[in-house]
């Protein structure tokens, strides 16, 4: 038996450890560091549980990777809440990665066979190529499970579709899950591997042959920084977010329309626009309310300034600065992508939305500004999310930096790194798909290896 241990619960660590489980050959112990709160998808969390906050494990000085920011803890992590969007990374960006990469991810099938996992077919290769047109708005392709709800017996033959979370494969696998465990550290000693730990009762250390580090791209870094007694000093990105919501009274609702989420590519602008269309009715007619927003990619070089100082002693924790880097490119980029907004909006709805920056831009969608849209109180609201408002955090120990082609943290044999903080690009793409395929690559690897 090779004994591993996953750190961290959430959407990469739970693929790679139900995956890896197949094989009886491993015995998985996977620590998390929240409770297991619940194991339904919620749409945007927008509901509260006790325990079940977004917390902060840095520290930002401006708005950018403050407000809006923070991670939750809790087995699932964000597989609980995302929303399902699988892209594939594009070309231009996974140039910056190892070719060996591009080869697994297309040539070797890993993008499609991830696909097919999760129910899901995407746009050809030739597309991500950058050899087809953009396509006008096609359907955004979103991965979903069936899964059975109910303990009883008269419930068992229900099932429900919803969004796709490693979670539901957890439950019948021989994974041993330890809740509430904050990994501190890793360490080596006479050739063998050490996990500390801490509960509420304390620190604790576990002895390992491999260990995977799945916490996410800032705690990942973290644990890497403590584990190596060095300070660490790097970039980390996140995609740039610009938006306009706009409503328009309409006199009926258009044959086959209900709520729809549509996308389409602007790839001289490295970004992705979606649409989400959606008419309501109300006592005085018929609105339609247009969402449209563009995550735009976030050059690694041009990324916000991240560091990392290792704790006094091990049962401490490092701290965690990310500073705040818009680029002058970027800035320009997201100008001319707001004017398109406006021009596309224009164009989809018949009314102009007016310039995005002008007075009165909203920081966030907030809220009850998009319900004075809804309301027919305004007609437009722009927006643009910050920084880390988007949970696509990314680049902290990129492939080809401390992190090695086949995901092993350089220097400390028998330690793997998973999740958005080992993409050396990001491109324009949900960063997700690349995630899961990266966890049944490494999971396969270490099968195939041993
Ligand atoms: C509302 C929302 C919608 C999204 N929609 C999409 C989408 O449509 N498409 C897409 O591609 N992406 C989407 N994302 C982003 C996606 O969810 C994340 O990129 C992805 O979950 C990251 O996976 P991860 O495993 O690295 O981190 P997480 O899923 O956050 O998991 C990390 C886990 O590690 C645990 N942990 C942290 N530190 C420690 C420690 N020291 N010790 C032990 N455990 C620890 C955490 O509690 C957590 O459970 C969305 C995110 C949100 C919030």
């Amino acid at each position: 038996m090779v004994s591993v241990v996953v750190v961290g619960g959430g959407l990469s660590g739970l693929e790679f450890a139900v995956a890896l489980q197949l094989s009886e050959r491993y015995e998985i112990i996977l620590l998390e560091w929240g409770s297991s709160l619940r194991r339904h998808h919620e749409q945007e969390d927008s509901r509260r549980y006790p325990g079940d906050q977004r917390t902060r494990t840095w520290q930002s000085l401006g708005p950018e990777w403050r407000d809006g920011s923070g991670v939750k803890r809790r087995l699932g992590g964000r597989s609980l809440c995302w929303h399902g969007v699988v892209l594939p990374i594009e070309d231009y960006a996974l140039a910056k990665w190892p070719e060996v990469w591009r080869q697994r991810l297309w040539r070797d099938g890993l993008y499609s066979r991830t696909a097919e996992h999760l129910g899901v077919q995407l746009p050809s290769n030739a597309y991500c190529l950058g050899q087809e047109s953009d396509p006008v708005l096609a359907a955004v392709p979103q991965a979903s499970a069936v899964r059975p709800v109910g303990q009883s017996s008269s419930d068992s033959k229900k099932e429900i579709r919803s969004v796709y979370s490693p979670i539901h494969a957890l439950e019948t696998s021989r994974v041993r899950v330890v809740k509430g465990a904050r990994v501190n550290s890793v360490s080596r000693k006479n050739g063998a591997l050490f996990v500390d730990f801490t509960t509420n009762s304390g620190l604790h250390r576990i002895k390992t042959q491999l260990c995977v580090l799945a916490a996410g791209a800032v705690e990942n870094a973290r644990i890497v920084c403590d584990s190596m007694g060095e300070p660490i000093e790097g970039r980390i990105t996140d995609h740039l977010c610009v938006g306009v919501v706009s409503g328009r009274q309409e006199r009926e609702v258009e044959t086959g329309a209900g709520k729809s989420i549509r996308y389409l590519r602007w790839s001289d602008l490295r970004c992705n626009v979606f649409v989400q269309d959606e008419f309501t009715s109300r006592s005085d007619g018929i609105r339609r309310i247009v969402d449209v927003w563009a995550l735009v990619e976030q050059d690694l070089a041009a990324g916000s300034p991240f560091f990392v100082s290792p704790a006094p002693d091990r049962a401490d924790f490092g701290n965690v600065s990310i500073g705040t880097h818009v680029s002058i490119e970027d800035h320009q980029r997201l100008q001319i992508i707001s004017r398109r907004l406006d021009a596309f909006v224009e164009a989809f709805l018949g009314v102009l939305p007016g310039n995005c920056f002008q007075a009165g831009v909203h920081y966030h969608p907030e809220p009850a500004a998009v319900r004075r849209v809804i309301s027919g109180a305004a007609d437009h609201l722009h927006y643009r999310v910050p920084l880390g408002g988007v949970d696509h955090e990314a680049g902290t120990l990129p492939i080809g930096g401390p992190v090695n082609a086949e995901l092993g943290l350089k220097g400390f044999d028998g330690v793997y790194v998973l999740g958005p903080g080992v993409f050396p690009a990001s491109g324009a793409a949900n960063p997700s798909l690349t995630s899961l395929a990266l966890s049944n690559w490494l999971a396969r690897h270490l099968m195939c290896d041993s």
